[in-house]
C-alpha cells in the first residue's frame, strides 16, 4: 500500500482525530499515487497514524477512514461504517420515512452522502477516493437497506475540484420521478432527479418542528427561501392564517403547491421571485407579519466569500427585521459552512441596531441529529439558526 509520511509535528493533530492531511503537510510518499489510491499515513518516524484515501491533485490530499491499524479500509469496512451509521439512525427514532443515513465525516466516510426517502436512497460523493469506492457502496447500501431503488446526484462543484467524472444516475433498481415522505403529521414529494441537492432540506427537520412553537392559531406569516414549503407547511398546519412563500425556483414552488394540496393546506401564497428584490417589495408596501422564517442557500463556499456572505445576511436580517410586527418572530438560518455561529449573532446585532428594533434570542437550532459533525472541523457544524423575538 502506499504508504504517505507526514511531517514532523503534524502528528498530533491526526492523533486527536482530524481527518485530513493537507498536501503541505507531507513530508513524502512511498509509491505514486493517483487520484483516489487507498493510503496509510504515517508520522515522521514512519508510526502509523491511520489508513486513507488521497488526491494528489487537491490541496485536502489525504482524506482519513480509520485511525485503527487493524481497520483496513476495503468492502468490509465500508459496510461496517454504513451499518453502524444505520444503528445509529435508527436509535434516533426520527418521526420521518426520510433521514439522513450517512453524512460524511461525521461518519467516517468522507466524500460521502447517503438520504434515505422512504424506500429509496440517494448518494452524494465529493470526493476521487469514495468515488472508486461507489461499488462498494451501493453494494453495501443494498445489503443494508434493500431498497426499491438507489440514485446517484453530483455536484459539479466537488467533481471540478476532485477531477473524476460522474453522472446522476440509477445505482440499482428504479427510481421514480417523485417519492412521497412523511415528517410527524405531514407529507411531501421529494423530486430526486430534477430537484437541488438530493431533493429535500432534511437537514431542517428540527427547526420545522421550533417553528410550530412559535406560530399561534390566525398568525400571518412569511417563509423566504422556501423552496418545497417546508416551513410554510408546518406554519399552516399550526393554524397560521396565511403564509406568503418565496422562493427563485418554478420547480421547487411548483412542488410547495402540490405539497401544500397533499395535506389539504389552504392559504399559502406561492411567489415567484429574488428574494432580495421581494422583500424590498413587501417592505415599501409597510406589510408586517407575526411569524418571518428566513432561510437562505449557502453564501460562502470558501473562506474568500465570507464577507460577501455576512453583507448577504445582514440585508436580510434587516429587512426581517422591518417586516415583522412587534412581539413577533424571526427565525435567520444560515447553511454557510464558513459562516459560523458567532458571525451571525453579530450580523444580527448590528440589524437590529441599525433598524431600532430590539430583539431576544428566544432559540437555537443546528443541523438535526441525523447530521452529526465533529469537533475537529468545527465547520461541520454547517446549520445554524437563531430565533428572535422582534420588540
Ligand atoms: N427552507 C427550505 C430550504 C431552503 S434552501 C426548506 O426547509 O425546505 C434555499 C432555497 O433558496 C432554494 O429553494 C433556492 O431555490 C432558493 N433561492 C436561491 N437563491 C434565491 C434567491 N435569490 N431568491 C429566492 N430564492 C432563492
Amino acid at each position: 500500500m502506499i504508504e504517505v509520511r507526514v511531517k514532523a509535528g503534524v502528528e498530533g493533530k491526526i492523533k486527536g482525530f482530524f481527518p485530513w492531511v493537507y498536501n503541505v503537510e507531507i513530508l513524502d510518499v512511498k509509491g505514486s499515487p493517483k487520484p483516489g489510491d487507498l493510503v496509510k499515513v504515517l508520522d515522521s518516524r514512519k508510526r502509523f497514524l491511520g489508513y486513507g484515501y488521497i488526491n494528489p491533485n487537491t490541496k485536502i490530499a489525504v482524506r482519513i477512514m480509520s485511525f485503527n491499524e487493524e481497520e483496513e479500509i476495503g468492502r468490509e469496512l465500508i459496510k461496517k461504517r454504513l451499518q453502524q451509521a444505520f444503528e445509529y439512525r435508527k436509535r434516533l427514532r426520527i418521526n420521518s420515512n426520510a433521514y439522513r443515513l450517512v453524512h460524511s465525516e461525521g461518519d467516517l466516510l468522507p466524500g460521502l452522502i447517503v438520504d434515505v426517502y422512504d424506500e429509496y436512497a440517494v448518494v452524494e460523493i465529493t470526493t476521487y477516493g469514495m468515488h472508486k469506492m461507489k461499488e462498494w457502496v451501493a453494494e453495501a447500501l443494498v445489503d443494508l437497506l434493500n431498497p426499491r431503488g438507489v440514485y446517484q446526484k453530483v455536484s459539479d462543484y466537488s467533481v471540478n475540484i476532485e477531477g473524476f467524472e460522474a453522472k446522476e444516475e440509477v445505482l440499482y433498481g428504479t427510481v421514480p420521478e417523485r417519492i412521497k415522505i412523511w415528517e410527524e403529521d405531514l407529507e411531501f414529494f421529494v423530486d430526486v432527479i430534477k430537484g437541488q441537492k438530493t431533493g429535500f432540506y432534511l437537514d431542517q427537520r428540527k427547526a420545522r418542528r421550533l417553528i410550530r412553537d412559535l406560530v399561534e392559531p390566525g398568525d400571518v406569516c412569511l417563509d423566504v427561501f422556501c423552496h418545497t414549503g417546508g416551513f410554510a407547511l408546518s406554519m399552516k398546519k399550526k393554524g397560521a392564517d396565511s403564509v406568503i412563500a418565496v422562493d427563485i425556483s418554478e420547480r421547487a414552488l411548483n412542488l410547495g403547491k402540490e405539497n401544500a394540496s397533499l395535506n389539504g393546506l389552504e392559504g399559502i401564497t406561492w411567489v415567484e421571485h429574488n428574494a432580495f428584490q421581494f422583500l424590498r417589495k413587501l417592505e415599501k408596501e409597510q406589510r408586517k407579519f407575526d411569524v418571518v422564517v428566513i432561510d437562505p442557500p449557502s453564501f460562502a463556499r470558501t473562506k474568500a466569500h465570507i464577507e460577501n456572505a455576512l453583507r448577504g445576511y445582514k440585508e436580510l436580517c434587516v429587512r426581517g427585521l422591518k417586516l415583522t410586527k412587534p412581539d413577533g418572530y424571526l427565525a435567520i438560518f444560515s447553511c454557510s459552512f464558513h459562516i459560523t455561529r458567532e458571525h451571525l449573532l453579530e450580523v444580527i446585532l448590528e440589524a437590529s441596531r441599525d433598524v431600532k428594533r430590539q430583539v431576544r434570542v428566544v432559540g437555537e437550532s443546528f443541523q438535526d441529529l441525523d447530521h452529526p459533525w465533529i469537533l475537529q472541523m468545527p465547520n461541520t457544524l454547517y446549520l445554524k439558526g437563531i430565533y428572535l423575538e422582534v420588540l
